[in-house]
């Protein structure tokens, strides 16, 4: 026998039980919002062909280039585990036909994600989004109610210390054009660059903002911005969309420099830091992908949407005093039996949990005094202790009052308010 001890793969983690109500949570605050939006949700396969996401996400990205899970199945094929949503989406909206439908047609989703990244506090190779996609309309009233939903979700919440920042990366035509800028920029003062962004210069000069290397962010300090140089048409989507969030009382800043990880974005872009976190703060972001559907094959089709990292926003929460939301629910009641009693607490508990209570029971074959305390351990509202063969012993664990019950009974007196 191997004495082997097996661990979760490296950056992933187990979710314990007493860890799943903030992330329940999470979820169901975004599930109510976005659906009462109009939003309906999509569940896309947790693995694509690869050339989706080649396509999708950009060969030049880092997701692409270093990040994905890539294998081949058994028929030869080059599968890959979803880094990201938005392709996937696109992906769905094209084979089902969706153009038909009223547009933008609205869709959120949930769920695990993979990149082959350095693990770190708050960064994972396995986490968990929650997206939300508007499909076919450049209008700035898409981007504003994509960033007000994303606000009011984590809003509710109750995540605190959160920032917005905003920004354009205008139209494709405007974006190569500032990028030979960019690029001519670059190479004049290529010495004082890290070796990583000089060797990027031609494949993503944009990252060059991103970089954390002292010189590099000298070097940037001075750089032209694609804010100064979008086409007047970007311009106004970008004030449309600026207007409407200020009419709804959103604060932001303007981040001329905000690049983002995925080659498809256009105009609108934004990202939502929390400062409670430390260097991983970003809990989400998206933006407009107005180009994205035609690269995949489809007809011209714009699109905007984002991404909210679940795994961060429930770090947030947990760091917090208010610790986030409500514990697990207790127990209404845990069936106490002696030995010869045992299997008709488990029909007992059976019948109870289907008549729609929650029931426990002891399954270690504790005597009486033990399984009080596992009552109690539980936080179970009441403990019933069986003794004749049609009542029981109703015991209320926080007032320790006590009282015949018939069993026949038992599961309305437990319901009645
Ligand atoms: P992105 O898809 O890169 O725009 O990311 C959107 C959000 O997902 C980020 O703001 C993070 O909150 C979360 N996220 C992205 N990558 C990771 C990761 N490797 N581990 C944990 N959360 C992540």
């Amino acid at each position: 026998m191997s004495a082997q001890k097996f661990k979760a793969p490296r950056g992933t983690f187990d979710v314990l039980p007493e860890q799943e109500a903030v992330r329940r949570r999470v979820v169901e605050v975004a599930r109510r919002q976005l659906e009462a939006a109009g939003f309906g949700r999509l569940d896309t396969p947790i693995f694509e062909e690869t050339d989706l996401f080649a396509r999708g996400v950009g060969e030049s990205t880092d997701i692409v280039q270093k990040q994905m899970f890539t294998f081949t199945d058994q028929g030869g094929r080059s599968l890959t585990l979803r880094p990201e949503a938005t392709a996937s989406v696109c992906r769905a909206y094209l084979e089902h036909g969706m153009q038909t439908l009223a547009q933008p047609v609205k869709l959120w989703t949930e769920g695990p994600f993979f990149r082959h990244e350095r693990p770190q506090a708050g960064r994972y190779r396995q986490f968990t989004q929650v997206n939300a996609e508007s499909i076919g309309s450049d209008a700035p009233l898409v981007d504003a109610e994509l960033i007000l939903l994303a606000g009011d979700i984590v809003r509710e919440l109750g995540v605190e210390g959160v920032r917005l920042r905003l920004g354009s990366l205008g139209t494709p035509r405007a974006r190569a054009a500032y990028l030979d800028e960019l690029r001519t920029y670059l190479r004049s003062r290529e010495d004082e660059l890290s070796d990583e962004v000089r060797g990027r210069i031609d494949a993503n000069p944009l990252r060059a903002f991103d970089a954390d290397h002292e010189g590099t962010r000298k070097v940037m300090e001075d750089a032209p911005t694609l804010m100064d140089r979008l086409d007047p048409a970007d311009s106004e989507h970008f004030a449309e969309v600026r207007s409407l969030l200020d009419r709804n009382g959103v604060s932001y800043e303007i981040d001329p420099t905000l690049v983002r990880g995925l080659d498809y974005y256009t105009r609108t872009l934004f990202e939502f830091d929390c400062e409670r976190l430390g260097a991983q703060s970003g809990i989400g972001g998206g933006g407009r992908y107005d180009g994205l559907i035609e690269q995949l094959g489809g007809p011209a089709t714009p699109g905007c949407g984002w991404a909210l990292g679940l795994d961060r926003i429930a770090l947030a929460l947990e760091g917090q005093a208010r610790g986030g939301g409500p514990a697990e629910e207790p127990a209404d009641l845990f069936i106490v039996a002696d030995d010869s009693e045992r299997e008709r607490a488990l029909s007992l508990a059976t019948e109870l949990r289907r008549a729609g209570l929650s029931a426990d029971l002891d399954l270690a074959g504790r005597g009486i005094k033990g399984q009080m305390k596992q009552a109690d351990r539980i936080g179970a509202r009441h403990a019933l202790i069986l003794s004749g063969e049609s009542t029981a012993t109703l015991r209320d664990m926080t007032s320790g009052e006590e009282r015949e019950v018939d069993l026949a009974t038992v599961a309305e007196t437990l319901s009645a308010p």
